[in-house]
């Protein structure tokens, strides 16, 4: 069962001079409880195909389909649903607040949401860093960390929403070969043990391995 599809996807950026077709008529499906990588050279549209993916981004033209049904049929709110408890984003540069500490950057996404009460909020916030192996360090700051720790940070507050889906953008990116082992591995246990349906851009073809399947772009469109 696809849990997202894409059909016929365009996406054009236009600016006062120049146009770029950033995805070239891209059709994909991503099947539930897949852990998928998405490699290609930098400028090939993996970005623009993950916000896609995660209605951040609309498409200049084509379908996306989120559990079968096409995004333009669901009302803003259903979409705000879909944003918020369906899709969790983990980024290559972690997109932390430093003056917040980690608890507190865990529990942020969770204070937009109606119906989750402050108890509940630490609870899930406290459980998705014993996840990540950071159940004790709670208190410190972004700044405190190593990167990898930070990642996992990222993660943890990705987790603390339940997201069915984890789309990440180079979620290793920054990170020295062992700890990017070390976040891969987690990606690999949430995969098997919690059924999340994971999106992966890499640029490491060893960890592009470990997954299911491996999406290879090249300007614009999939090669592979
Ligand atoms: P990466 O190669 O890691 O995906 P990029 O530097 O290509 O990072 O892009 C990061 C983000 O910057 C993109 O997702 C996009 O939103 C924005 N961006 C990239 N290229 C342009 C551009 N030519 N003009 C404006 N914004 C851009
Ligand atoms: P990748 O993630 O593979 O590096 P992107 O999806 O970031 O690629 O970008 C694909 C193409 O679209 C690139 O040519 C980039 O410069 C362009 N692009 C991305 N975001 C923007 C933007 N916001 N405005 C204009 N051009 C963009």
């Amino acid at each position: 069962e696809a849990v997202i599809q894409l059909t016929g996807i365009e996406k054009i950026y236009q600016t006062k001079t120049i146009e770029t077709v950033a995805l070239n008529h891209v059709n994909l499906s991503i099947q539930r409880g897949e852990f998928v990588s998405v490699m290609g050279p930098s400028g090939c549209g993996k970005s623009t195909l993950l916000s896609i993916m995660g209605l951040l981004d609309e498409p200049t033209s084509g379908t996306v389909a989120i559990d079968g049904r096409a995004v333009t049929s669901y009302s803003d709110r259903e979409l705000a649903h879909l944003r918020n408890h369906k899709i969790g984003f983990v980024f290559q540069s972690y997109h932390l607040i430093n003056d917040l500490s980690v608890l507190d950057n865990v529990e942020l996404p969770l204070l937009y949401r109606s119906g989750v009460s402050g108890k509940e909020r630490r609870q899930r916030a406290l459980a998705a860093l014993d996840t990540v192996g950071l159940g004790a360090r709670t208190r410190h700051f972004p700044s405190q960390l190593s990167g990898g720790q930070r990642q996992r940070v990222a993660i943890a507050r990705a987790l603390a929403g339940r997201p069915e889906i984890i789309l990440a953008d180079e979620p290793t990116g920054n990170l020295d070969s062992v700890m990017g082992e070390e976040i891969m591995d987690l990606l690999l246990t949430l995969n098997r043990q919690q059924g999340a349906t994971i999106v992966m851009v890499t640029h490491d073809e060893q960890q592009a391995l470990k997954t299911e399947r491996i999406i290879r772009f090249f300007d614009g469109s999939q090669v592979n």
